[in-house]
């Protein structure tokens, strides 16, 4: 597939679980119908509602980093279109997704259930406080930038675990994050310059 092999393995993503995820998501299910024919163009596309959906190497590249297995539960934040958390569904035993804008977790689910995948599940919350129910979760993705680490997601982070998340303020370059918990240590690196949208937070808070 031309996506796959001139946007991603072109630069650099080697994981062939990730390579196969990113050949069988079709990501025309994804996304609004005034977009379709761009679907698969090396870009972010609008959502509505002022949101995105990742350029497909961006979710390729934090699919990878995360090194993501069978076994795994998957906590992501942000679930938009639906798109990554497929992509995820593909690889892993279980994704859980929270988005903040009603509207867009209703989409997410309809357009998940569309495309066939029965193991995601989909919340309407603030992700900022994860999803303790769940917890803990063998790796977490961030598809909003926050200006800094949410402190519940680092507590919902397995032992061992990794999470990706942007880091930085709104409308500005800012870091993709790689977390690493050991224990009571967590290690953080800057791995990647991104543009995300703003991580909000719910209005009563
Ligand atoms: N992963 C998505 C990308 C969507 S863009 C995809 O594959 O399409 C980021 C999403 O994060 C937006 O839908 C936005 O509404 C959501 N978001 C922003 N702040 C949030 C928060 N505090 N909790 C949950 N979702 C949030």
């Amino acid at each position: 597939m031309e996506m796959v092999d001139r946007q991603i393995e072109n630069r650099g993503v080697r994981d062939p679980e990730v390579l196969r995820a990113m050949r069988d998501v079709k990501r025309h299910l994804f996304v609004p119908d005034r977009v379709v024919s761009h679907a698969y163009d090396d870009r972010p596309l609008p959502i509505g509602y002022g949101q995105t959906i990742s350029q497909p190497y961006i979710v390729a590249f934090m699919t990878e980093v995360i090194e993501p297995k069978p076994d795994f539960r998957v906590l992501e934040i942000g679930a938009g279109s639906g798109y990554q958390a497929a992509v995820l569904a593909e690889i892993v035993d279980h994704v859980y997704t929270v988005e903040i804008v009603p509207e867009l977790a209703e989409w997410a689910e309809r357009r998940l259930k569309l495309a066939g995948y029965e193991n995601v599940s989909v919340k309407h919350a603030d992700g900022y406080h994860g999803w303790k129910e769940h917890a803990p979760f063998d790796a977490i993705v961030v598809t909003a930038a926050s200006p800094h680490i949410p402190p519940p997601l680092i507590e919902q982070l397995k032992d061992g675990g990794r999470m990706i998340i942007p880091v930085g303020s709104p409308f500005r370059t800012q870091q993709l994050v790689l977390v690493e918990k050991r224990g009571e240590r967590t290690r953080t690196r800057n791995i990647l310059p991104v543009q995300f949208v703003p991580f909000t937070r719910a209005e009563e808070e």
